[in-house]
């Protein structure tokens, strides 16, 4: 009978030749539980017998690879106080020598008899062969051409040539695996079966044969996740009861019609992706991703609207209250001279056309007054508040909605799964509501396709015209500061405003905020580099009038300056602010920075931007120079994948079901789409995988549904 990953799965490795509850619980410790977890325990790498070479003919100078024996060991304290292992190697043609620096424990390792792959550069030490901290691996008599090196872990004191020792033996007794995905599929990309792959990994006769056998292991992997992504995403679409708008309304129109300026290209092909999702009966579940500036607003008050003109309420969440402040009054103005039908008069059944009030729209934070809390509220609850912009508020328990059409999030990066949930639910209606998720935060396209996979994209790929490139500079040395505070200083004398974002200690608004303090205060100290200019202060701790008051101050040009923590991050949109000072800007990552330099050029006046900074750090210096080297949100996410790695992208939703053993989104990027694909084609109109019971069973033991997905199962 052919072998399922489940059964595999129910099997704890002490079913293995000589493994016992001591192995077991050294195997344990490495997270290696099942046969299924060893199974998928891969080699780190591989060596190729016939690169190794003979130590009677390394070249000082060489990279080398080698298979030798331990002789000899023994441990010192050099003069300088560091401790020193050395290890005398031969392989029959001649004798190296080894040395580790601070490593202590190779003594232990590398015991006389010991067989060992060395990996390293071979010097010349008074005339004999030396390596100094090579690699080293023990393979122990590991017999043919390629040798995987599996992850190791001394501290269980566990080997790759005991791991590779058990998964002979599982190999052998698994036999032949049973194949889950259709033929056709595997045939579509030329995949090898599964019983090739795990053999062809574990215990290939060529390094051919370890590619053809990844791929096979990669694309699993990667299609067991758009499975699920796949499947929750057809799943809202055909069970779920959503809305279908009537998109005909006039709202819309009027309002593109009263802009200053053109909807670009972008723009109004978003606008069309998303107003068909919300005429289609099932729920839109969509993604827009937009660079920061790219006029992702605009967007959400059409689609607002679209939900207002058919009848329905509108809802704007934003992750801070200067933002929803900053969207409440903005979208109050442009829809100023709006109106909707009154429904609370007779006037639609005595025949006389309907009278029209205002559109009301509202803003709703924790810091809304209770007395006018009271009537937002009651206006949501009887459906005569059309829109409302809020921060978490939204999602208070005593908040309910008549008719809520649709959610838009904005800086969605900032939100959880939860709380998009938890808005949705907090509708009383039957169906539900549209969602639209906006975020400024761009990933590179297949992790979007992963991290967001079961949502729709749509990007917003260019900016309104006009816009002027931001120059951003490096400020390292002291000179490049005096020079960078002059140049704020004459941006502000030719009628310009400019930021200084202060650094961010420890996620901890209290000392953030003092450090904001004490920033403003030598700023504007009486030899400070602003002295004379009109300098405000913002952060998390003000009071809220006075931080209102401050914002509003700065929108109106009163203030030249604007010393603030991060709370200016997200979506502050000063046209007439040019110069963006970031202090200690190492401290920042890739997208913050992106986004906080994203507070300037947003008007016609070039814009300047300074990351001040002295990285202590590689990954610190290489954050600056990308910022520095591009302005494009999406070339920037590219970078941050690449240094950050992909664990930390995953982390927030796909936490504790990431599978992803083998597969890389980043360098695997062409098996995402064909999983992606491959996944759509299975599940088809078939959410629960009916006809697939060995992938539902594979899917039911690999990825579980967690609570998360349920949540948004249950909608
Ligand atoms: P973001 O995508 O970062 O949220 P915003 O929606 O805040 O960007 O838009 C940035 C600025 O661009 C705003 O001042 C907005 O009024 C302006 N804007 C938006 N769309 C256009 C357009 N089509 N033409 C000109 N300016 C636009
Ligand atoms: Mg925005």
């Amino acid at each position: 009978m052919a072998r399922t990953l489940t059964q595999l799965a129910g099997l704890n490795v002490t079913v293995l030749d000589g493994v016992g509850p001591a192995r077991a619980k050294a195997l344990g410790s490495m997270g290696v539980d099942s046969v299924l977890d060893l199974l998928t325990h891969y080699p780190r790498r591989y060596l190729d017998r016939t690169r190794q070479e003979p130590i009677g003919r390394l070249v000082p100078g060489d990279e080398a690879m080698v298979l030798a024996t331990v002789r000899s060991c023994s441990s010192r304290t050099t003069r300088g106080r560091q401790r020193m292992v050395t290890a005398s190697v031969s392989d029959g043609s001649g004798t190296l020598s080894i040395t580790f620096f601070n490593q202590p424990w190779r003594e232990r390792q590398l015991a006389a008899g010991t067989d060992v792959v060395l990996f390293g550069k071979v010097d010349d030490f008074r005339g004999r062969r030396q390596m100094t901290n090579p690699v080293v691996d023990l393979v122990g008599d590991q017999t043919g051409r390629i040798v995987p090196v599996y992850p190791q872990s001394e501290k269980a004191g566990v080997v790759t040539s005991e791991v590779a020792r058990m998964m002979a033996e599982v190999l052998r007794r698994a036999g032949t695996f049973a194949e889950p995905v259709p033929a056709s599929i595997l045939g579509q990309w030329d995949l090898t079966d599964r019983t090739a792959a795990y053999r062809g990994i574990h215990a290939p006769e060529s390094m051919g044969e370890v590619t053809t056998a990844r791929n096979r292991l990669v694309f699993d992997e990667l299609l067991r996740l758009q499975l699920r992504l796949v499947q929750r995403k057809r799943y809202l679409e055909t069970v779920t009861p959503g809305l279908a708008h009537d998109v005909d309304g006039p709202l819309m129109q009027q309002l593109v019609d009263g802009l200053p300026f053109a909807l670009t290209d972008a723009q109004q092909r978003v606008i069309a992706e998303i107003t068909a999702d919300m005429a289609a009966p099932g729920p839109m579940h969509r993604l827009l991703q937009g660079d920061v500036g790219s006029g992702k607003t605009l967007v959400a008050l059409a689609a607002l609207l679209v939900a207002v003109q058919g009848g329905h309420q509108g809802a704007l969440m934003a992750p801070t209250e200067v933002l929803a402040e900053q969207h409440a009054m903005g979208i109050g103005a442009l829809l100023e001279a709006f109106s909707v039908p009154d429904t609370s008069t007779d006037t639609l059944f005595s025949g006389e056309p309907s009278a029209q009030r205002p559109l009301r729209v509202s803003l709703l934070t924790n810091r809304t007054p209770a007395a006018q809390r009271r009537r937002i509220l009651a206006g949501l609850a009887d459906g005569t508040v059309e829109l409302v912009v809020g921060t978490h508020a939204l999602i208070g328990a005593e908040v309910s909605f008549a008719d809520l059409g649709l959610v838009v999030i904005d800086e969605q990066h900032r939100f959880g799964v939860e709380q998009r949930a938890a808005l949705r639910a907090r509708s009383t209606g039957l169906a539900v509501p549209d969602v639209l998720v906006m975020t400024a935060t761009p990933i590179p396209r297949t992790a979007a396709m992963t991290v967001y996979g079961d949502l729709d994209v749509s990007v917003l790929d260019t900016k309104p015209p006009g816009r002027t490139p931001i120059v951003t500079t490096w400020a390292r040395t002291p000179d490049d500061v005096d020079a960078m505070w002059a140049a704020v200083r004459s941006e502000v004398t030719a009628g310009r405003q400019g930021y200084v974002v202060c650094p961010l200690i420890d996620e901890s608004e209290k000392l953030d905020a003092a450090a904001a303090g004490d920033t403003h205060a030598e700023l504007t100290a009486p030899d400070g580099p602003l002295a004379d200019h009109r300098v405000g202060l913002l952060h998390g701790r003000l009071p809220a009038v006075e931080r209102d008051a401050t914002m509003e101050a700065f929108r109106a040009g009163e203030l030249d300056v604007l010393v603030a923590t991060t709370v200016i991050e997200v979506g502050v949109d000063v046209p007439n602010a040019t110069a963006m000072v970031i202090l200690d800007a190492d401290r920042f990552g890739i997208a913050q920075l992106h986004q906080l330099r994203g507070r300037v050029g947003r008007g016609r006046h070039e814009s300047l931007c300074w990351l001040v900074a002295d990285p202590s750090t590689p990954d610190g210096e290489a954050r600056i120079e990308a910022l520095v080297a591009s302005e494009d949100g999406f070339a920037l996410a590219e970078v941050d994948l690449e240094l950050r790695g992909e664990g930390t992208l995953m982390g927030e939703r796909q936490k504790g079901r990431n599978d992803l053993k083998l597969a890389s989104l980043r360098r695997d990027a062409v098996w995402v789409q064909r999983a992606r694909s491959a996944a759509e084609e299975i599940v088809g109109d078939d959410p629960t995988l009916s006809g697939h019971p060995l992938l539902v069973e594979e899917l039911d033991t690999v990825l579980p549904d967690d609570d998360d997905t349920d949540y948004l199962l249950k909608g």
